[in-house]
């Protein structure tokens, strides 16, 4: 009987920590061939990183060096998805989440050591080389192209919930059913049960709390994945005025829509991908469009829009009740 109620219990856990994609990954298997689903997943997760990422080797810096000249650029499958969905979104959203934000992320530079508030003309510069109607898909799964020269993608706000799916289809290959995948915190996977037959639980962090470990609430949550993006996760601070590095393409500056965090969980097909570009976008456009475009999509997400003295919680685009002690009931309906 205790089996049966707890079916994730008696298996150790395998858990392993790695450095990859800017941030702390930490997998968790708990049941089937959990050694073997995590090496794998390490495994991808570096190669995303050589892909997605902005070194010198990546899709990124060789669409960048080809931008202008009309050459088409062999890319990974990986980051052609990515960019396909990418693109759908940056027409539903007009822009606010945008991958050819490239200049733009260099020029602020947030979250690296050379972080700092450019000129107004830098400014413009950078913004005149951002336009996601001039990157070009070839539509074979393959190619891409940027139209004009000093053009760059980034895909910082893709690639994570891109690897979440990519690491939940290896567990699933090896019949890891319970496991935790993390990437940094605030994308992370819930699969199954934790090691003691418990639903995982997630702290949302509070955006002006003094620690990480301030919440306003701790959510159950299981086979589902949850993607928080807010202004308190990289920024810096100058002259009193706070500096985040989620960017609004229109004008070319840290969004400013009155929010300091999103929260979205999603279920179904590339849940992982969608609700880490989701975060984004919702930053961006603020709670009031964010709204009307989850009406518009018909997506099954459930969203949370933290401002300074809310928290307003959605689900299709219909508001739950929220706030507090009642963050708990959102997840489990
Ligand atoms: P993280 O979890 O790493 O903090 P987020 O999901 O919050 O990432 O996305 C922020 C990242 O997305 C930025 O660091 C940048 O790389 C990229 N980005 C910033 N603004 C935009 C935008 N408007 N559209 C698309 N990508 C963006």
């Amino acid at each position: 009987l205790l089996l049966l109620l707890f079916p994730a219990c008696g298996h150790e856990p395998v858990v392993k920590t790695v450095l990859v994609m800017d941030t702390v990954a930490q997998l968790t298997a708990v049941d089937g061939e959990a050694g073997a689903a995590v090496d794998e997943s390490i495994a991808l997760l570096q190669r995303l990183d050589r892909v997605a990422g902005t070194g010198a080797e990546s899709d990124a810096a060789r669409l960048a060096a080809a931008s202008g000249t009309g050459a088409w650029v062999e890319i990974s499958p990986e980051v052609y998805e990515m960019l396909e969905a990418a693109q759908d979104w940056a027409a539903r959203t007009d822009g606010a989440f945008d991958v050819t934000a490239g200049p733009l992320v260099a020029l602020w530079g947030i979250g690296t050591d050379h972080a700092r508030v450019p000129a107004p003309e830098e400014i413009a510069a950078a913004r005149s080389h951002v336009g996601w109607q001039r990157l070009e898909l070839a539509g074979d799964g393959q190619r891409a192209r940027l139209l004009s020269p000093g053009m760059a993608i980034d895909l910082g706000g893709i690639a994570k919930g891109y690897a979440l799916d990519a690491v939940r289809a290896i567990y699933a290959a090896h019949g890891v059913k319970n496991g935790m995948i993390s990437l940094g915190g605030s994308s992370l996977y819930a699969l199954g049960k934790n090691e003691h037959g418990d639903d995982w639980h997630i702290g949302i962090r509070a955006p002006r709390g003094e620690t990480a470990q301030d919440y306003l609430g701790i959510l159950p949550i299981s086979d589902a994945p949850l993607s928080s993006s807010g202004d308190y996760e990289r920024y810096f601070e100058q002259d009193g005025q706070r500096y985040h590095h989620i960017l609004d393409p229109r004008t070319g500056a840290p969004a400013s829509s009155g929010l300091y965090g999103v929260t979205v969980i999603l279920r179904g097909d590339h849940a992982g991908m969608m609700s880490d570009l989701l975060t984004t976008a919702l930053f961006v456009l603020g709670e009031e469009k964010g709204r009307a475009l989850l009406k518009a999509a018909d997506l099954p997400a459930t969203v949370l829009f933290i401002s300074p003295d809310t928290t307003a919680a959605y689900r299709l685009g219909e508001a739950l009740p929220a706030g507090g002690a009642s963050l708990q009931c959102i997840l489990q309906k």
